[in-house]
């Protein structure tokens, strides 16, 4: 077994043990002071001091109260880990894939060994609820089997250039070789999924990580490191884990020449900071995965019941809300904006908002839990506010108190209509559980109000008309479109379509 600190090496087993929330929630309430976590350098957990380094506060959502503390890791570690990663790389690269591939097979199996202690403290960290937890720790498996089996039945382009009368023919072909170290950098509403979505496909292609998860949400993944390391599948280097915020610990990492690309998921704003940053040096990879502002467009044909379909209307509507309030509207691939074709609009929004009612309000079942953080309670109380102030009817919930009720971070469903054309609140990313519903007339008119977001991440498309399905469908402007369904994913598209 690697070398653990003693302390470290307990505060991982005393986690590790709590696979119900009870116990989980039994373990915080004995400790005298938050857990502290640590990053994971060549191999080893780095012990820090809070007395000199600086860290971050992370507060459980559902409370409210302080259950972590993670440091800031400086300049110089962030350093040591892509030096380490950097060295690890010649020899990792150079590992058959069949080997990398039963790597990846393995730890795919650990986290399904692990599957509910790493969904208990992901519910507990991020605030989702335990049913939702459980589903994306499913998804961080099949990130692992995926990748596994992906790489040893990858194909690439190859094509014959025929033969001239000056020329014989040609063979070409794309060869692709691992590129070196690589920044993976990801949000908190979905940690252990959207990190390891990044992890997998990194090792598996030959690369070396440094991996910083959202200083929100770290526990999972340092969980997943502590499990990882005492399976020894990885040789030291090849995955390191830094904790810290954005601006000391992901800016580091992200400038550092050291590195040959960076995969970063969250926030429009810091992927142009990241573009910025990366500008000059032209050799960088940078994959960018940001906000939405997801439109679903409703017409009317699909709510008409045939034989296959008898009750459409309220079918429809709970896919809408489903999209809509998964993870508390916090998946950026959620839909923010239902268009509705005026005929089906009195109908729709009344089943839509009786479900709402029904499905997501507190308190009834746990289909919704409490938001990521403060930080993230007050901006989405403060759109809220902005639309009670521009006269928005609110069909289901109200603007939150400002102080939140019972310490945790706890916001209902929200249905709005009325909301003006121009208004932030249809603008601009909320990331919660609100949704504005919004009447439209011909086909090109919801086509024009679907696309006139600056964002494009996702659509939703319902129709039973074949030609409309791909008419509309193609003339979103959304790099997935989804048609009478929402969040099927083939992980290997980066874009797509997809009919259900
Ligand atoms: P964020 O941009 O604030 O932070 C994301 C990550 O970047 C965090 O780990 C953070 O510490 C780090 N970071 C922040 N500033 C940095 C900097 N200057 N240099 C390097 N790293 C930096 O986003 P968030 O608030 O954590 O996440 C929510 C956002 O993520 C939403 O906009 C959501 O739509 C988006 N998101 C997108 C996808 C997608 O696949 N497109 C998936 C999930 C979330």
């Amino acid at each position: 077994m690697g070398e653990f600190s003693r302390s470290i090496a307990s505060l991982t087993a005393e986690m590790l043990a709590c696979n119900t929330l009870e116990k989980a929630q039994a373990y915080l309430q004995s400790l005298n002071e938050p857990i502290s976590l640590h990053s994971y350098i060549a191999g080893s957990f780095k012990a820090w001091d809070a007395g000199s380094t600086s860290s971050v506060d992370s507060f459980e959502p559902k409370t409210g109260r302080l259950i972590a503390k993670i440091p800031n890791t400086s300049e110089a570690d962030v350093e040591l880990a892509i030096h380490h990663a950097k060295l690890a790389f010649p020899t990792w690269s150079k590992t058959p894939r069949s080997h990398r591939s039963d790597c990846l097979r393995r730890i795919a199996n650990l986290i399904q060994e692990n599957r509910e202690l790493l969904a208990v403290w992901e519910s507990i960290d991020q605030g989702k609820t335990l049913e939702r937890a459980q589903v994306e720790v499913d998804r961080a498996v099949s990130n692992f089997s995926y990748f596994s089996t992906y790489i040893l039945h990858e194909q690439t382009p190859a094509r014959m250039i025929d033969a001239t009368s000056t020329s014989a023919s040609v063979l070409t072909y794309e060869h692709r070789s691992p590129a070196g170290v690589f920044a993976l950098i990801s949000p908190w509403n979905m940690p252990l999924y959207l990190l390891t979505w990044k992890i997998a496909p990194c090792l598996a292609f030959g690369c070396t990580a440094v991996a910083k998860p959202s200083e929100i949400t770290s526990i999972t993944a340092f969980l997943l490191t502590a499990i990882i390391h005492e399976s020894e599948i990885l040789p030291p280097g090849v995955l390191n884990l830094v904790l810290g915020d954005g601006p000391t610990t992901g800016a580091a990492l992200v400038a550092s020449p050291n590195i040959a690309g960076v995969s970063f998921t969250g926030g429009t704003a810091t992927g142009i900071a990241l573009r910025k940053a990366t500008a000059h040096q032209i050799g960088k990879h940078l994959s960018l995965e940001l906000g939405g502002k997801n439109p679903l467009l409703l017409f009317s044909d699909a709510l008409v019941p045939t034989p296959d379909h008898p009750a459409p209307l309220p079918h429809f509507a709970a896919l809408a809300a489903a999209a809509a309030f998964t993870n508390q509207g916090e998946i950026c691939l959620c839909t923010s904006r239902v268009y509705v074709q005026e005929a089906s609009y009195p109908a729709f929004l009344a089943t839509f908002a009786a479900h709402v009612r029904a499905t997501y309000a507190p308190g009834t079942t746990p289909a919704m839990g409490a938001l990521a953080s403060r930080a993230h309670y007050d901006k989405v109380r403060g759109y809220l506010a902005l639309a009670e102030r521009e006269g928005a009817t609110f069909e289901v919930g109200g603007v939150p108190p400002e102080e939140p009720e019972g310490g945790g971070y706890w916001v209902g469903p929200v249905v709005l209509t009325g909301v003006r054309g121009g208004s932030a609140v249809l603008r601009e990313e909320i990331f919660g559980p609100v949704v504005v519903v919004v009447p439209f007339g011909s086909e090109e008119e919801g086509v024009r109000l679907a696309n006139g977001s600056g964002y494009g991440l996702a659509a939703v498309v319902v129709t039973r008309d074949g030609g409309r399905m791909r008419r509309v469908g193609e003339a979103m402007e959304a790099g997935v479109v989804w048609v009478n369904g929402w969040l099927q994913r083939e992980l290997v598209l980066q874009g797509g379509w997809v009919g259900v």
